[in-house]
């Protein structure tokens, strides 16, 4: 690991912990070449492919939309980007997502029209508001669940693999 990246991990008393954990995944987005192999690029486009099937069934059953008209009482708060991890934001970088900061008021990747990032982690994918789950018939809410699993279910298996191959080509035991 370079001295940019050595920096990155100490240096949380000026940054915030999440700029801190994007720096590490831009510094270990620079060294996809020792990460990346066939399986994990099997994963990553499985992935990218389910993001989109979750993304359509939220549409289709009007979540979307009910979100994206919520506005200042998002349940996407400040703080919430703290339980990100390192891997699920290099995840990000390698699914071509720019990782910035969001233009809106709360969690740091929230925009104004929505969450900046493509990836997103359990506790981002699986909440619904009691709102939300009030308006959905028992088959939708069953059908947004398992669709939204399988997307979960790929993430985690992709990010097991990547912190292994990390730990074992990178030298690197921090995540
Ligand atoms: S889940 Fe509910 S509270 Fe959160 S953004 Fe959507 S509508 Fe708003
Ligand atoms: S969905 Fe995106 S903007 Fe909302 S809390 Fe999660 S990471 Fe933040």
């Amino acid at each position: 690991m370079d001295n940019s990246a050595r920096e990155s991990k100490t240096g949380s008393y000026r940054q915030s912990q999440i700029e801190n954990k994007i720096r590490i995944a831009r510094y270990l987005y620079s060294q996809k070449d020792k990460i990346l192999d066939d399986k994990i690029e099997k994963l990553l486009s499985q992935l990218d492919q389910a993001i989109d099937e979750s993304r359509k069934i939220m549409e289709g059953v009007g979540v979307t939309k009910a979100c994206r008209e919520c506005g200042d009482v998002s349940c996407c708060g400040k703080g919430i980007e703290e339980k990100y991890e390192v891997t699920t934001l290099l995840i990000n970088l390698l699914l071509g997502v720019e990782i910035q900061k969001g233009d809106a008021e709360g969690c740091y990747f929230l925009t104004k029209s929505g969450c900046s990032l493509k990836v997103r982690e359990v506790l981002c994918v699986n909440y619904l508001c009691d709102k939300i789950r009030r308006s959905l018939s028992h088959d939708d809410l069953v059908a947004v669940q398992e669709t939204c699993g399988k997307e979960l279910d790929i993430l985690f298996s992709l990010s097991e693999l990547i912190k292994r191959k990390i730990r074992e080509n990178l030298d690197y035991n921090g995540l």
